[in-house]
C-alpha cells in the first residue's frame, strides 16, 4: 500500500501530541525531531525535509496554535497543511486545448510505466470525461513497446496510430496529428521513446517532437519506487523539456513515499496522476490534500466515494444510500453490498483510504476472498426473511439454527452480525461526509 511505512511512523509520532491540552515549544521540537527522521527515512530530499520542519515549527509554536483549546490537534493540522503544500497544494488538472485535439506527450525512462500509463490515461479520459483519444506509438527503440500499446489499444477498443519501428518518431507524431484531425479525436496521447538513462540524443528527439506537436501537456512518467533517482530524473527532464506535470507510477508498492513528497518542491512540477497498480483502471488524479490526509491516517473518504461511484452500479448504489440514510439496511442489502465492494478492488487498498484504518492491525491483510464470501452468503441464506430484515431478533437458538443450516459456527454468525453493524455505522458516517464539492478548471 502507498506510503505505508511513512504513514505508520508519522501517525505514531503525531498520536503522542494529539490529545494534549497544553503543548510546549519543547513538545513541538521533540515531535519535529521524530517527523524529520521519519521523512528522511522515507527518502524525502533532505533540503525539502529541512524546509518542511522549519515551516511547521514556526507555525506550530505560533500564538494561534499554542493558545487554542486543542493545541495538539492544531499542531497536526499544521503538519497536514504543510504536507499538502509540499505536494503542490491544490490539485493540478490536465490541460485542455482551446481548439482540439489536446496533445499529451508522455516522456520518461524505460520501465517507468510510460506505455502502460499512456493507455491508462486514455481510458481515464474516455471513462471519466467522455473524451475520444488517439494513442500514438512513437517509442521505436524499446523492443515491443509499439506492440504493447497496440495490444492495450485493442483491449480498450481504442485507435492506436503507429508506423512501425523503422519510422522516425517526429514523422510519426506529425502524421498522428493529421490522423487525429481527420477522425475527430479530441486527445492525442503520444508514447515517446524512453532510454535506460537520460541522454542527449533522447532529449533532442523529444524536443523535436515537442516542436512539431506543440503539446498542451508534457507529462513525465516516473517510478515512485526509485525514490530520489526519480526526483533527479524529473529535474533533468524538466530542464530540457519544461514539463507540465508528473505521473508517479507504482505508488501502490511504494511504502516510503520520498519521491512523491519531494518532486514538486525540488522541480516545481506538480504530480497530476498516480499509478496505483498494473491494471488499466489503476490511475488516479493526484490530490495533494487527500494524499496528505492518507499519510497522516485521516483517511481519504473522497477518493473512496469516487471509486465507489465509478466502479459500482449506480442505481443499486443510490438505493443502498437511501437505505443507509434511513438506517433500514437489511442483510439482503449487505450481501449486495459485499459483492459491490468486491468489484472495487483489493480490500487493503480500500481500507487504506479509510480514516483510522491503519490502526486496525487486524484489517491490514484482510482480503475478501470467495470462500469467505460464500460463508457469509450461506449464513444470510439460512436466515428467515424476518431475521434478514430485522437482525435484532437473532437470539441464541436462532443463531445455532443458522450456524447448522449454513455449515458454519455460532462465533462465525456472531462475527458477521458484528461486521454488519459496523458496516452500517461506517456507511452512515461516509454518507454524511459525501457533501464535498469538486472545483472547476481542467480535467481531473
Ligand atoms: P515503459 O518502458 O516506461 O513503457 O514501461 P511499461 O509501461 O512497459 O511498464 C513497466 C512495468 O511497470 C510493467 O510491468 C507495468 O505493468 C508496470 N507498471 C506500470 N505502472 C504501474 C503501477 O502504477 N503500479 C504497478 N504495480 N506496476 C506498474
Amino acid at each position: 500500500m502507498a506510503f505505508e511505512g511513512l504513514a505508520e511512523r508519522l501517525q505514531g509520532t503525531l498520536d503522542k501530541i494529539r490529545g494534549k491540552g497544553k503543548v510546549t515549544e519543547a513538545d513541538v521540537k521533540e515531535m519535529m525531531r521524530e517527523v524529520r527522521l521519519a521523512l528522511l527515512e522515507a527518502d524525502v530530499n533532505f533540503k525539502v525535509v529541512k524546509q518542511f520542519v522549519n515551516r511547521v515549527k514556526e507555525r506550530a509554536v505560533g500564538q494561534e496554535v499554542m493558545k487554542s483549546l486543542t493545541p495538539g490537534q492544531q499542531v497536526i493540522k499544521v503538519v497536514n497543511d504543510e504536507l499538502k503544500e509540499l505536494m503542490g497544494g491544490e490539485q493540478s488538472k490536465i490541460n485542455v486545448a482551446d481548439k482540439p485535439p489536446t496533445v499529451v506527450m508522455m516522456v520518461g525512462l524505460q520501465g517507468a510505466g510510460k506505455t502502460t500509463t499512456t493507455a491508462k490515461l486514455a481510458n481515464h479520459l474516455r471513462k471519466d470525461h467522455n473524451r475520444k483519444p488517439l494513442l500514438v506509438g512513437a517509442d521505436v527503440y524499446r523492443p515491443a513497446a509499439i506492440d504493447q500499446l497496440e495490444t492495450l489499444g485493442k483491449q480498450l477498443d481504442m485507435p492506436v496510430f503507429s508506423l512501425g519501428t523503422e519510422a522516425n518518431p517526429v514523422d510519426i507524431a506529425k502524421q498522428a496529428m493529421e490522423e487525429a484531425k481527420a477522425n475527430h479525436n479530441d486527445y492525442v496521447i503520444i508514447d515517446t521513446a524512453g532510454r535506460l538513462h537520460v541522454d542527449e540524443e533522447l532529449m533532442e528527439e523529444l524536443e523535436n517532437i515537442k516542436a512539431v506537436t506543440e503539446p498542451e501537456e508534457v507529462l513525465l512518467v516516473v517510478d515512485a519506487m526509485t525514490g530520489q533517482d526519480a526526483v533527479n530524473v524529473a529535474d533533468s527532464f524538466n530542464n530540457q523539456l519544461d514539463l507540465s506535470g508528473v505521473v508517479m507510477t507504482k505508488l501502490d508498492g511504494d511504502t516510503r513515499g520520498g519521491a512523491a513528497i519531494s518532486i514538486k518542491a525540488v522541480t516545481d512540477t506538480p504530480i497530476k496522476f498516480a499509478g496505483m497498480g498494473e491494471k488499466i483502471d489503476a490511475l488516479e488524479p493526484f490530490h495533494p490534500d487527500r494524499m496528505a490526509s492518507r499519510i497522516l491516517g485521516m483517511g481519504d473518504v473522497l477518493s473512496l466515494i469516487e471509486k465507489a461511484q465509478t466502479d459500482v452500479d449506480e442505481e443499486k448504489a443510490k438505493e443502498l444510500e437511501r437505505k443507509m440514510r434511513s438506517n433500514d439496511m437489511t442483510f439482503d442489502d449487505f450481501l449486495e453490498q459485499l459483492s459491490q465492494v468486491k468489484k472495487m478492488g483489493p480490500l487493503d487498498e480500500i481500507l487504506g483510504m479509510m480514516p483510522g484504518a491503519n490502526k486496525m492491525k487486524g484489517l491490514k491483510n484482510a482480503k475478501v476472498d470467495d470462500k469467505q464470501l460464500a460463508h457469509i452468503e450461506a449464513i444470510i441464506r439460512s436466515m428467515t426473511k424476518e431475521e434478514r430484515d430485522n437482525p435484532s431478533v437473532l437470539n441464541g437458538s436462532r443463531k445455532k439454527r443458522i450456524a447448522r443450516g449454513s455449515g458454519t459456527s455460532v462465533p462465525e454468525v456472531n462475527r458477521l452480525l458484528k461486521q454488519f453493524n459496523e458496516m452500517k455505522k461506517m456507511m452512515k458516517q461516509m454518507s454524511s461526509m459525501q457533501k464535498g464539492k469538486k472545483k472547476g478548471g481542467g480535467l481531473n
